[in-house]
């Protein structure tokens, strides 16, 4: 197959029963933006099974990772959710996409705005140390319905702030806001509601966003996708087209069928 390449998985992380991550290596050739997306499949029966994913390891690591929902019945993840250390997975080798920051105006403020694996590709942008000479704050909002949804913690948590090359400025921009909508926990609630309350605004200490000092970059469900872009465009802000530089990026974490 023409820009389909075989490689072996090198790491799985089964985060719950819903949720999992797993690693390739990346080829030196397989060059990437951080936010992009690539197919990811599996050969069925002699055939390319390949579903669009997020790339969430940045583009200057060895490994390629990809954080993934399981879907009882999906054609793709209910098989994928079993594969083993050695495996073979099929990954194209043209990532593409719309969540890059060269898309968007220069700003003070970055806001990540995301749900269930639709943090995958932020997990690239905040591994970015650009990321951080470009913004005064990068906010990553991870909304959720349950708390063990709530993955990669240790990262926000340790990694990131102890990284030996950027982490001072982890520390000092970086602010993690994690919400979830159906147990409680420390911040609950839907992150449009979080929005238009200004509770998180306030709980972050930021002011409320307008369209000469934040940037967005949303990556959710179509509903979601749709009532954010509608807060934003209430302020005043315009989607990125043809990579127009504008006030906020889009890409969907699935389709809905
Ligand atoms: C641009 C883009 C990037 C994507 N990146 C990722 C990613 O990083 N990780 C990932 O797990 N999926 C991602 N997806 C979704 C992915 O392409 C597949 O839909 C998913 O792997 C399930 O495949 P499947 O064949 O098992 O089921 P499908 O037949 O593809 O999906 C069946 C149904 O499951 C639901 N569903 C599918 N994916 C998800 C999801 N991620 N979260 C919640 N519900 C879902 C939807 O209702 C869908 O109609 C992305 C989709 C797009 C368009």
């Amino acid at each position: 197959m023409a820009n389909v390449i075989t490689e072996t998985v090198t790491a799985i992380h089964h985060w719950n029963d819903r949720l999992f991550s797993f690693k390739t290596p990346r080829p030196q050739t397989f060059t990437f933006e951080n936010g992009h997306f690539v197919m990811v499949g599996l050969e069925v029966e002699g055939k390319p099974l390949m579903r669009a994913y997020s790339i969430a390891s940045a583009n200057y690591e060895d490994e390629l990772e990809f954080f993934s929902i399981k879907v009882a019945n999906g054609p793709l993840t209910s098989r994928l959710q079993n594969i083993q250390l050695g495996d073979k997975l099929l990954l194209s080798t043209k990532p593409t996409g719309t969540l890059v920051a060269d898309h968007l105006l220069p700003g003070k403020h970055l806001y990540l705005l995301c749900t269930g694996t639709g943090l995958a590709p932020f997990l690239s942008i905040v591994k970015d140390p650009e990321i951080y000479d470009r913004f005064d704050k990068v906010v990553l909002v991870h909304g959720v319905r349950y708390a063990s949804e709530l993955a990669y913690q240790p990262l926000f948590d340790d990694e990131l702030p102890n990284n030996p090359w950027f982490g001072e400025l982890v520390r000092e921009k970086l602010v993690y806001y994690p919400t979830v909508t159906r147990e409680s926990y420390k911040n609950e609630g839907r992150i449009t509601q979080l929005m238009t309350s200004g509770k998180l605004f306030d709980d972050i200490g930021l002011p409320a966003p307008n369209a000469k000092d934040d940037r967005f970059m949303i990556c959710g469900s179509p509903g979601m996708l749709t009532d954010t872009c509608a807060i934003l465009r209430d302020l005043g802000m315009h989607e990125s087209r043809h990579g127009k530089q504008a006030e906020f990026v889009i890409e969907r974490a699935f389709a809905e069928k």
